[in-house]
Formats: structure tokens, sequence, C-alpha cells
């Protein structure tokens, strides 16, 4: 129900914990964090509060600059520490946050199943995550184009974020129907639901549109859609305070 992810130079552990905080009146059920640090990508979530995953994280060194976070409200799946985001691609070299009902997950989890996935949770969103890394396997481009291929086949609402241990530094994001501000600071990127966890560290925001792919790559942000054309990102200025 709410996402909050972050890559740039601070430590993203304790920015996507407070992020999550200030998006916690949207409701949620579980949180999760993801952090990647050189190739070694790590996820902690946790059913309830997202002071219950912190007290579970207290006195742990996490030093990772990058990461995904997430406060779910559950559709597909009972609340529990597995269905919590993040989820885990079929090779654990992707993790995704996503907000929204992947609605025709069902049969492409059928599909995926018979090639040999398996499932750790009973959510939609671990579908999508397997989808995607099943497509770059077979067609063998970046994972901004797989992903782009899975979003088409996708019937339902989201908004989402990926990264990935073969490219640290990068995210992709991307939204149907679900809400997603990209944050631009001095070389660092915000992600979130909404500008709330944003607005403390940069006034410079994207409102990503449906069907729109934002990709961090090499420190610079670039928006595409779903065929592969670039858009001009249209920077706005936040006018509310804290
Ligand atoms: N459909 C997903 C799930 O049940 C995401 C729910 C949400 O938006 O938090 O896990």
């Amino acid at each position: 129900c709410g996402i909050v992810a972050y890559v740039g130079s601070r430590k993203a552990y304790p920015l996507i914990l407070k992020g999550l905080k200030r998006l916690e009146y949207r409701g949620y059920d579980s949180s999760g964090i993801a952090l990647l640090k050189s190739d070694e990508l790590n996820i902690y979530k946790k059913k309830g509060k997202v002071t219950d995953l912190e007290a579970e994280l207290a006195g742990r060194h996490l030093t990772a600059t990058i990461g995904i976070g997430h406060t779910r409200w559950a559709t597909h799946g009972e609340p529990n520490d597995i269905n919590a985001h993040p989820h885990f691609s079929n090779n654990r070299k992707l993790a995704i946050i996503h907000n929204g009902i992947i609605e025709n997950y069902a049969s492409i989890k059928k599909n995926l199943i018979q090639k040999g996935h398996k499932f750790q949770s009973e959510t939609d969103t671990e579908v999508l995550i397997h989808f995607i890394e099943d497509i770059q396997s077979e067609t063998g481009g970046s994972l901004e184009s797989a992903l782009k291929l899975a979003l088409k086949e996708v019937v339902g609402a989201y908004a989402i974020v990926v990264m990935s241990v073969d490219h640290p530094g990068q995210l992709i994001a991307a939204r149907k129907g679900s809400p997603l501000v990209i944050g631009i600071g001095e070389d660092e990127y915000f992600f979130a639901s909404d500008a709330t966890p944003i607005i403390e560290y940069t006034k410079d925001v994207v409102y990503l549109d449906d069907y729109e792919v934002a990709v961090v790559k090499d420190g610079k942000l670039s928006i595409q859609n779903l065929d592969n054309t670039e858009t001009i990102p249209y920077i706005q200025k936040l006018e509310m305070e804290l």
C-alpha cells in the first residue's frame, strides 16, 4: 500500500524506515525492506507495524545506500511475514515492491510453475517479479526491456520498484493506476507513493504517469513508455512544508 525507495549516498535503511512511517496513514498490515550492498541482497519483512520491523532490525549495521521498502495492504495471500514485500525472483537476483493488484497473476503463475519456478508466497506480486526474470532470461535483453514486456501482459493496477543484484545503483519503477512520485536530489533519487517521505530531502519531483517506466542508472533518471519512447521528465516544485 505504501512504497519508499532510495538510491544515493545516504544510508538507505533509516531513510526508508522513516518514509514508511510517514505513509502509515494509508493503512497496512505488514512491512518490509530490501537492501543491496555490493552483490548482497537482503530482505527483511514482518507482519504488523513498521515499529515491529524496526525492533527486529535494532542494533544491526545496515549501511547499504540503495534499498526499497513497502507497507502492505494484503489483497492476495493473508497478512504474514512471507507474503509481506519485497519479493524475490526465482534466482533471487531481483527484488520488487508493489502496490495494487495483478489480476491475471494466476495464469502467468501456472505457466511459470510449468517452467520450474518455485514460489514462496501466495501473492500476485511475487508472480510479477518471476515473470520479469523469465522474460529477461528468454530474451537476453536488459532488465528494463523485460519489465516493459511483462507489464504489457499484465492486467490490473500497479506502482512498482525493482532492484537488481546485477545492477547495483539502478532502480526501475513503473505505474498504472497507483501513484508514484520521484524525488530528484543531488546525485540521489527517491521514490514514494506520495511526496511526504521525500519533502525533507528535495522539492524537485516528477509524478510518474500511467504506463511510464522510470529508470535510474549511472546516476541519471530517464522516463520511457512501454513502447520505449523517451519522455522528458516534467519536474515540479513541491510547495508543501513538512
Ligand atoms: N496485491 C499485493 C499483495 O497482496 C499488493 C498489495 C498492496 O498494495 O499493498 O501483496
